[in-house]
């Protein structure tokens, strides 16, 4: 399966934000972005001419490393999102959303969207009780994720259940960390995505 190998650090060094691609780390003052917020490379503090070309470019590319999708499976996304009904822009979070490794993410059971995806690839996590090991797996409401019992106390998942305490639950997610599960009670809102993403520069840009 394909996926982007850049270092998550300079992706947000290359976006001018943190993405919160690396879990704990990107609280401590190790984040690189606390120490050189400025792009990666050898022009990365000379100037920079913002197109409206280049806001869409970025606002896409940033929320491409945010979900650690690749250009193809976006498209697919933005695709699948225009033929919903609704506006585009929010249908397309939502897709990306309900993704299986961000749900495991968002439950608090990794403790990035990286390591939730290598914990579904690795066969850690269930979908109403059946083994699913894609990353891109689409949920619905009512559906319940779980780790797999010989997984629970594995350390990746106690130390993501750890660090999930000081982070917010999400009002479309009910957690149970002590069983290592989440379930998807409601579709999400726009507002329900904290993200800093302007969706409506991404539309601009695939619309042209
Ligand atoms: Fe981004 Fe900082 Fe996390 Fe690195 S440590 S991924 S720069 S937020």
């Amino acid at each position: 399966m394909a996926r982007n190998t850049d270092p998550s650090c300079k992706q947000c060094r290359r976006e001018g934000e943190k993405l919160f691609l690396k879990g704990p780390r990107c609280e401590s003052d190790k984040c690189a972005m606390e120490r050189r917020p400025y792009p990666p490379g050898e022009h990365g503090r000379g100037r920079i001419k913002e197109t409206e070309y280049l806001l869409q470019l970025r606002e896409k590319q940033k929320a491409k490393r945010i979900y650690g999708v690749l250009e193809r499976q976006f498209r697919r996304y933005y695709g699948k999102a225009s033929r919903q009904q609704g506006i585009t822009g929010e249908n397309l979070l939502f897709l990306l959303e309900t993704r299986l490794d961000n749900v495991v993410y968002r439950g608090g059971l990794a403790t990035s969207r990286k390591d939730a995806r290598q914990l579904v690839r690795h066969g850690h996590v269930t979908v109403n009780g059946r083994k699913v090991n894609i990353p891109s797996y689409q949920l619905k409401v009512g559906d319940v994720v779980e780790v797999k019992e010989k997984s629970k106390d594995a350390a990746r998942v106690l130390q993501a259940v750890k660090y999930a305490e000081g982070r917010p639950v999400m009002s479309w997610l009910k957690v149970d960390h002590d069983k290592r599960r989440v379930e998807m009670t409601a579709q999400p809102k726009r507002e329900d995505i904290e993200l800093p993403i302007k969706e409506h520069l991404i539309v601009e840009l695939y619309s042209k």
